[in-house]
Order: C-alpha cells, then sequence, then structure tokens
C-alpha cells in the first residue's frame, strides 16, 4: 500500500518518539519529512531543497549520496554484512579501519574500541577508564571532572557528563559523586574586566582548585570537546587545552578528547587535539564524521599505555568483559574506511583549510545585527548568538525562542541551520563551494533581518 505525506505524518505523531521534541508544537505540526538529499541539499516531501547548513547533525561531512561510500556499504554487505567480534574473531573491514586510524590519530592513540556512536563510546571510555584504575590499584580514583555546557551523549552516565542544563529538567541523575563540571570555556560570557590570558588563567585555576578539593587520589579523568559544539560552538582562550592537559598530568589524571564533532576534517584535521590545540589526549572519542554519517559507528581510541593496562589479562582464564553486539559492524567499518579514502583522494582537510575562514569572514558581518552578540567559530563549525541587549549581553529569555524564529526564517528560504538556545548553529557538510559558503551567509543574514524587528 502507498502511503500518502498525509500518512506519514500521522504515523509519525502516533508512533515514533524523536528526540529534543517539543511536543506542545509536534503534537499539532508534525514532522517535516526528509525525503531524499544529494551533495549540500535535503529534500523534503514536497521537493522543496533545501541547503544542508548542519551536515545533517554535524556529520554528513562528505555530503549527502556520494556513490563510493553508497557502494562501499552495498559491496560490505553482500560480502558478508555481519559476524560477531567477540573474542577471537574479526572482520576484514573492523581491522583495516582500526589500522588507519591508529595512523591518523596523533600519539600513541593506536588501540581502537568500536561503538555504536558517540554517547556509547563516552560511556564505555569512562567504563574503561574506571577499570584501568582499578588494575592499577586504585580503586578509589574515579570521579569525572567535565564542564557546564558540555555535550558528551544521551546515555544515563553520558547525560551525567554532559552539562547542558535543559537536558536535566525532570530527569534523573545517576552515580551521584561521580561527575563534577567546572566552568565552560565561554569566552563572550567571561567575567567582566577579564581579557583572553586573565580569563585562561581563572579556568585552569578553577580546574586545579577542583581537584585539590576532591583530592587528587579521587579524581579519574577530564573530559573535553576541543571546541564545545551542542553548547553554542565554544571556542577555549588560546592554550587552555594544553594546560588542562598539563594539569591532568601533574595529578595522574587521564584527558578524554570527545572529538565526536571536531575530527574528521570539521577543522580542517583528521583530529584537532594535537594539531590545533597542542596536546595530546590519553583517549579520544570519535563518531559522526567517522562514517560521514552514512551509518552509525563510533570508537574510543585508547593510548598504548592504557592499552598495556586493559590488555593485562586479570587472571588466568580471564576476560575483559565489555562490548556490544555491533562492536566493528562490517558495514559501518566499510562505511568508515571508504569515508577515510575519500577525504585522501579528495584532500578534504586542505579544503576546510582554504574555506574555513571565507565562511568566518562572510558570517562576521552578521555582527550588524542589534540582536546579534557573537559570531564565533573555527573552520566549518559556527555559532552566531542572539541576545537582547548586547552592551550588557543580556540573553533572551527561552520563551521568546530567538534562535527558533531565525531557524524558521532560514527554512523559509531555504537553508537548514540548527538553533540551540539563542545561539543559531551552523557545521555544513565540509564539501562546501564558495558559493555555498555565500548563499548560505546571504540567507543567514536575510533571516537576521526579518526577525529583528519582533525581536527588539
Ligand atoms: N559527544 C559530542 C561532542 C557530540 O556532539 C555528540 C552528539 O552530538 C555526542 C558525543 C553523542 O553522540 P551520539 O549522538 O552519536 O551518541
Amino acid at each position: 500500500m502507498h502511503q500518502t505525506n498525509a500518512d506519514i505524518r500521522r504515523l509519525d505523531i502516533e508512533h515514533f518518539i524523536h528526540p529534543y521534541t517539543d511536543f506542545a508544537t509536534f503534537k499539532s505540526e508534525g514532522s517535516q519529512i526528509a525525503a531524499r538529499a544529494s551533495g549540500v541539499h535535503v529534500i523534503d516531501e514536497n521537493g522543496q531543497r533545501y541547503v544542508d547548513g548542519i551536515a545533517g547533525l554535524w556529520c554528513v561531512n562528505l555530503g549527502h549520496g556520494r556513490r563510493e561510500i553508497v557502494d562501499a556499504i552495498a559491496e560490505q554487505a553482500a560480502t558478508m554484512q555481519y559476524y560477531n567480534p567477540f573474542g577471537h574473531t574479526t572482520n576484514i573491514p573492523a581491522t583495516l579501519l582500526a589500522a588507519e586510524l591508529a595512523e591518523l590519530l596523533p600519539g600513541s592513540l593506536n588501540h581502537v574500541f568500536y561503538t555504536t556512536g558517540g554517547s556509547t563510546a563516552n560511556d564505555l571510555a569512562i567504563r574503561m577508564v574506571h577499570y584501568y584504575f582499578n588494575r592499577r590499584g586504585m580503586p578509589r580514583k574515579k570521579k569525572i571532572i567535565s564542564r557546564v555546557d558540555a555535550y558528551h551523549g544521551s546515555t544515563y552516565v553520558t547525560a551525567r557528563l554532559t552539562g547542558i542544563h535543559a537536558t536535566k529538567y525532570d530527569f534523573d541523575e545517576v552515580a551521584e559523586g561521580l561527575v563534577h563540571h567546572v566552568s565552560a570555556a565561554n569566552l563572550y560570557r567571561r567575567p567582566a574586566g577579564m581579557d583572553e590570558a586573565a580569563f585562561c588563567n581563572h579556568l585552569v585555576s578553577e580546574f586545579e582548585d577542583r581537584i585539590l578539593q576532591l583530592g587528587p587520589d579521587n579524581v579519574a579523568a577530564f573530559i573535553a570537546e576541543p571546541i564545545m559544539g551542542a553548547g553554542g560552538v565554544m571556542v577555549a582562550p588560546a592554550g587552555y587545552h594544553a594546560r588542562m592537559h598539563a594539569i591532568c598530568r601533574r595529578y595522574g589524571m587521564l584527558y578524554i578528547a570527545d572529538e565526536v564533532v571536531t575530527a574528521f576534517g570539521r577543522l580542517g584535521e583528521w583530529s584537532a587535539s594535537e594539531t590545533l590545540y597542542g596536546y595530546t589526549p590519553d583517549i579520544m572519542i570519535v563518531a559522526k564524521g567517522l562514517t560521514s554519517g552514512y551509518v552509525p559507528l563510533g570508537a574510543a581510541i585508547f593510548s598504548s599505555e592504557i592499552y598495556d593496562v586493559i590488555s593485562t589479562p586479570q587472571r588466568k582464564g580471564a576476560v575483559l568483559s565489555l562490548g556490544f553486539t555491533y562492536t566493528g559492524h562490517a558495514v559501518a567499518c566499510a562505511a568508515g574506511r571508504a569515508t577515510i579514502a575519500m577525504m585522501k583522494r579528495d584532500d578534504v582537510n586542505q579544503h576546510v583549510r582554504k574555506i574555513g575562514p571565507l565562511f568566518q569572514g562572510l558570517l562576521s558581518s552578521l555582527r550588524s545585527f542589534e540582536v546579534v552578540g557573537d559570531v564565533r567559530g573555527s573552520h566549518l563549525m559556527a555559532g552566531i548568538e542572539l541576545v537582547k541587549d548586547r552592551h550588557q549581553r543580556l540573553p533572551f529569555g527561552a520563551e521568546v525562542g530567538a534562535a527558533h524564529r531565525v531557524f524558521l526564517a532560514c527554512r523559509r528560504r531555504g537553508l537548514i541551520v540548527r538553533p540551540i538556545g539563542n545561539v543559531v548553529v551552523l557545521s555544513p557538510p565540509l564539501v562546501f563551494s564558495q558559493e555555498d559558503c555565500r548563499e548560505t551567509c546571504r540567507i543567514m543574514s536575510e533571516a537576521v533581518e526579518e526577525v529583528t524587528p519582533a525581536l527588539l
């Protein structure tokens, strides 16, 4: 039976619980149906075409409908779609992708544990961190320091790591005392009178004070995104990450870099931590761009030092007892390999390094609008913060839905952006052309101009 768009909309309202959804409007309006996608465009049920300004959700890095990835998926599915990776069994794409990741990622990040996405990779990393310290005879070293406005996922533990206030309402939290949050590296909202360097000192001291307060023997790890994504695209002050890493070293803590958004080219590098910010994490978390969003895949990648500890048998006959059915899924890993091959072939990182400054430069003209408080980001990752009063940096109340209004105005003009609180986020496919950058910034500008009178 052929289903009409109206059928799909009704069935969707009745049966699909969508993530991050305002049910008040969802139940009356339903969903827009994304029907097809090609290149940097997504096409809705009515054939209306939109520039995908958010690459699906920070993930479709190489654009939609790329034949090479589709073929790699189909070929692997036909050859062998799945076999379990437990114990001493592997599949060829999983092993080869792990070796490729080891080659591309910095330092001794050579040991890959595959998961089904970013949340499961962060969750697994925390379990491994605890296991690692248990094995080293430090069973009290368990606490994790995260940051306000961080986003690390939606499982119980990763929602606890997440520091975005709005994700907490009426949900419970587990493992009381496990996670402690320090301030976000939010330059725009730094205390009045502090310059960037003083703000950095302030954040680093706060971190060290918190470790001392909790007791270094109790604190296992720090987790951070190189640039905060879902918290509103926050670029840390110069030197911040390297100094936080040095503090971790001083107190025998591990540094977990959550590069779910930033790895695989969004910042013009395979990963951002070492190349852009000068530190080598002990654990790196990747997902999203790893397969360009074609199929779900995540990974926690561990240093040799951690691997040496976790791979030492606990006792004769004991096994490392954790893992997922879909760890190292053959089709997902084939998609990952095809993604990496295309990125190398087309030198996508170099393209992003070239196009990124143009994109950021064009967006910075939005500063001329009274409601735009800040335009920030790096390469193909941008956030535009809307404010009620830009001299006092006063935020709009959530009920105003300022960023949501910009989202709607952009959508009417054929551009998809993502509203998060008062920030409009852009994270387009990395294959954006100069023309795509110009069109996106032109539409953003028209949209902000349209909504400004209603906001002031
Ligand atoms: N970490 C970061 C930095 C993210 O941005 C996300 C998702 O947006 C996650 C983790 C969670 O990844 P997933 O949604 O694949 O579970």
